[in-house]
């Protein structure tokens, strides 16, 4: 199993995987026990191993104990969530984190939401539920409802899956306009404003301003209170994805960064991010009443309730769910917030440890983020940065990606693992000046 010791990275290709599959057809049983040790041997060689305390990757956690004893009992008794009629218990638990998180995101008391398969799903049900209170027509007749094209607004930096979200809505990709940066990876207010009026003008419908709180490139956070503001003067919806940067909510030193939160109509924060929980965890949270049901109303003569506020499949994307809130649940039942603030400001420190670090020895950090990602370009004299990663990469030491920021090529650092410690800094800074150097 993987201990921290071996190599970040996979030590086989996909071709040698396929080629021991192949011996799989199927066609006779073979012991559960070999099969389970084949399976350990091909994960431990054949993955990123983002357990690691020396990947310092995109935004995947290492999982906590309590959300991986959370998967194992949901596995067990595999409880189905469409509706609270056939699980009361699973979805009452679910609601309860929703409530706690919510209020600790500064929404009201009437927030509602619910666990996702992740943010992208998060961001999705922003958008539906931003088109579906924008006209009355759009349940029924669909962007064909709307006078001229809907528009939402994001910034360069953000999540690039909006593109994907506005295709599977029917509004098409072009409705997504990308707003400029101010030279420092954040929504520019002034130009955001700028393209509503042009649209406008142009006799397109500005349907939702989604910010950024944590870009995944560089983990900036857009101007929430200046994009509030807007969206409040325009009549738009606004949203906040979340989706790693929400975590540093649980921090009474650093929650202050998610100022204009507050103000949102829904927000997107991942649980399989910064809250480390297991993979396919997120939510979705908004404090617009009886939206979710107005956006997910349906009906079945087989299910055995349908009460909106109540059973998850008529207020959600999904319609049988597996039980993703235990995790979350757990992990605060467990630590609190407490523990998830010590575990922020912990990556957070850890993150200006490295800026320290890497500043010594003549490398620059171009973005000036709150959070725990850094965007670290070479000295002067080194090889370019895509040449730099591969070779981090390639030793497996560590884990690095690259990114663009505001124009440049730089290498992505980002704090993930809650127990990284200095030993793992210092191996990071030592595989970059190899790198730099070679
Ligand atoms: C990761 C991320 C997403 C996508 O979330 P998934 O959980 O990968 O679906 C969206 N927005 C931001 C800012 C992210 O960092």
């Amino acid at each position: 199993m993987q201990t921290g010791a071996g190599p970040v990275t996979p030590v086989v290709q996909a071709a040698e995987i396929r080629r021991a599959l192949a011996d799989f057809d199927f066609a006779a049983p073979r012991p559960l026990d070999a099969v389970l040790a084949w399976t350990i041997e091909q994960l431990t060689r054949g993955l990123v191993h983002v357990t690691n305390p020396r990947y310092f990757g995109l935004f995947n956690p290492a999982p906590s104990f309590p959300a991986q004893c959370a998967d194992r009992i949901s596995a067990v008794f595999n409880p189905q969530l469409a509706t609270a009629t056939t699980s009361p218990a699973a979805v009452e638990i679910e609601a309860h984190v929703i409530r706690a998180v919510a209020s600790q995101a500064g929404f009201g008391p009437r927030a509602t939401g619910h666990f996702t398969n992740g943010g992208s799903e998060a961001n999705y049900t922003a958008l539906i539920c931003a088109l579906t209170r924008a006209h009355p027509e759009f349940a029924e007749k669909g962007s064909r409802a709307f006078s001229g094209a809907p528009m939402l607004y994001v910034s360069r930096d953000s999540h690039l899956a909006w593109f994907k979200l506005a295709h599977q809505a029917g509004i098409g990709r072009a409705a997504v306009q990308m707003i400029a940066t101010d030279g420092r990876g954040r929504m520019d207010v002034g130009n955001l404003a700028a393209a509503i009026t042009a649209d406008r003008a142009a006799g397109a419908v500005p349907v939702m301003i989604a910010a950024t709180a944590g870009t995944t490139n560089a983990g900036m956070i857009d101007p929430l209170p200046g994009c509030a503001e807007l969206a409040q003067r325009e009549r738009l919806w606004f949203h906040v994805d979340a989706a790693w940067g929400g975590a540093v909510m649980a921090s009474p030193r650093h929650r202050h960064l998610l100022g204009g939160l507050e103000q949102a109509d829904s927000a997107t924060i991942d649980a399989h991010k910064w809250f480390a929980t297991t993979m396919g965890c997120g939510m979705f949270l908004t404090q617009v009443p009886g939206i979710l049901s107005q956006a997910f109303h349906a009906a079945a003569d087989f299910m055995p309730s349908n009460e909106a506020g109540r059973d998850p499949y008529v207020t959600t994307l999904q319609w049988s769910r597996r039980f993703l809130g235990l995790r979350l649940f757990l992990a605060l039942a467990v630590g609190g917030w407490p523990a998830y603030a010590v575990h922020v400001e912990r990556a957070i420190a850890l993150s200006r440890l490295i800026h320290r670090r890497l500043t010594e020895r003549g490398w620059t950090i171009v973005n000036a983020s709150p959070l725990a990602v850094l965007c670290a370009v070479p000295p002067q004299g080194s090889c370019v940065v895509p040449t730099l990663v591969r070779r981090v990469v390639g030793s497996g030491r560590i884990w690095i990606a690259t990114t663009r920021f505001e124009g440049r090529d730089t290498a992505r650092i980002c704090v993930t693992h809650g127990e990284s410690t200095e030993r793992e800094v210092d191996e990071l800074v030592a595989a970059l000046a190899d790198a730099a150097r070679a």
